[in-house]
């Protein structure tokens, strides 16, 4: 009889401070749960840091750990996608190396799993840790993804998660360029439950995600799942030609009928500007999607290999 086989995946990049404690964390809890084999991969993203040599080593006296380099920093989503690449078991566990996604939740999971969900949820319930601006944008993306992809099952929750193999065999499947994980490791579906905690400080090092970046991912998360603003202006531009049309009637009516007819310079350049700037976001939105077909197209490989350890 042997153990089932479950992969925990983490990507990182410049997390040196990190790494030891997360390795010591992940194994406390490994070692209670005696009926599983773990794999441990880690994927190095580019880091310019030490945190590779110190891995090395480690992986050297412990077959257990699989350390993936890129060959540079490709971001969290392809480091996440070679990790799930890679990854053997029969159920498939991605984290941070922070230590924001608690560990001693693993156990937890594996128990929902066992019990029958293909996918294990891991719900920040709240973000006492996050400043005010990342809690308010949050929460703003969260519930205008809700209204464009019309799945709400998602809000707050991560890349940290459990997913069966059989879910990440079609999540392997998915093999767009534009990657958008949580939205990619939630679109298969399956079974799922879910289960709750409170994010945590990063343990060390600064977050890696300036607002801007978030800011980037989430429309990457918008456009990837939906198409929805597209349609939005076929919908902007119908109401135009509505308005347009009971316009010129009063205007042709005013025209007519009326002798100084001539005044409202006013609403006439507001009215410019307003359409000008409307048209040109309507065109910026076509470009969003014109440019992830363009990058589609050129089918480069989502990442690149370096080295493999174990
Ligand atoms: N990360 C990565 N590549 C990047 C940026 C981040 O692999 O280009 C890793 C990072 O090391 C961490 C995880 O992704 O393990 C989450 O990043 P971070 O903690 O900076 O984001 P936050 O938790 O603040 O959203
Ligand atoms: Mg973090």
């Amino acid at each position: 009889h042997t153990n089932k086989k479950i992969s925990i995946i983490a990507p990182f990049f410049n997390e040196e401070e990190s790494l030891p404690i997360f390795l010591e964390e992940i194994s406390k809890i490994t070692e209670k749960l005696t009926e599983y084999n773990f794999e441990i991969v880690l994927i190095d993203d580019g880091s310019t840091d030490n945190g590779l040599n110190f891995l090395k080593k480690i992986a050297d006296a412990n077959k257990n750990i699989v350390v993936i380099e890129l060959s540079r920093n490709f971001g969290k989503e392809a480091a996440l996608t070679a990790g799930i690449d890679i990854a053997s078991g029969l159920a498939v566990i991605p984290i941070d190396v922070d230590l924001q996604d608690p560990p001693n939740l693993i156990s937890t999971m594996l128990t929902k799993w066992e019990e029958g969900s293909d996918v294990v949820l891991a719900k920040r319930e709240n973000r006492l840790n996050e400043n005010l601006l990342k809690r308010l944008s949050a929460s703003f993306f969260y519930k205008i993804y809700a209204l464009f992809v019309g799945n709400s099952k998602n809000s707050n929750v991560g890349d940290f998660r459990l997913i069966d193999r059989r879910v990440v065999d079609n999540i392997k499947n998915l093999k767009e360029k534009n990657r958008y994980m949580k939205g990619l490791l939630s679109w298969p579906g399956f079974t799922s439950s879910e289960i709750t905690y409170t994010r945590h400080k990063r343990n060390a090092g600064k977050s890696k995600f300036t607002f801007l970046k978030l800011l980037n991912l989430s429309f990457e998360g918008l456009t990837s799942f939906s198409i929805l603003p597209l349609k939005l202006f076929t919908f902007v531009g119908l109401i135009g030609i509505t308005f347009s049309v009971f316009f010129a009637i009063i205007i042709l009516f005013q025209k007519f009928f009326y002798d100084n007819f001539i005044q409202g310079y006013a609403f006439l350049i507001l009215l410019i500007l307003f359409f000008g700037s409307l048209q040109l976001f309507g065109i910026g939105i076509l470009g969003e999607y014109i440019g992830k077909i363009y990058l589609e197209t050129k089918n480069r490989p989502i990442y690149i290999i370096k080295n493999r350890y174990n």
